[in-house]
């Protein structure tokens, strides 16, 4: 599916990343890969290997690196602490709280892509 990232229209892929690795590029087998993103083929995968909750934390992971890329900052887009840390904080906004019904109550709902 598509998924609209700053100014970079993604095409988010439930597909193990390492199947796009090349044999140089393979991790070693106990290096744990449940997402990646390609800012400059615009690609994001989510492994469908993973649980509900490593696949969501998994997507605002390479989200936060999608937009450390998109706001020209390599070098927090290479800061896995620092993704890892903003991820959570998304993952844990979305999942304890309703986007829709703070913009119903706010009077934003024109905001929300339906
Ligand atoms: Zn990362």
């Amino acid at each position: 599916m598509k998924l609209n990232l700053g100014s970079i229209e993604y095409n988010l892929m439930m597909k193990d990343p390492v199947e796009t690795f090349t044999d140089k590029e393979k991790p070693d087998e106990d290096c744990v890969i449940a997402g990646l993103i390609v800012p400059f083929r615009a690609e994001l995968y989510v492994s469908p290997k993973f649980e509900e909750q490593v696949k969501a934390q998994s997507f605002w992971h390479e989200v936060v690196h999608g937009i450390m890329d998109e706001i020209g900052r390599r070098d927090l887009y290479d800061d896995e602490g620092f993704t890892e840390a903003v991820a959570k904080q998304l993952y844990l906004l979305h999942k304890n709280n309703s986007v829709k019904k703070i913009y119903d109550y706010i009077g934003a709902d024109k905001c929300l892509k339906s």
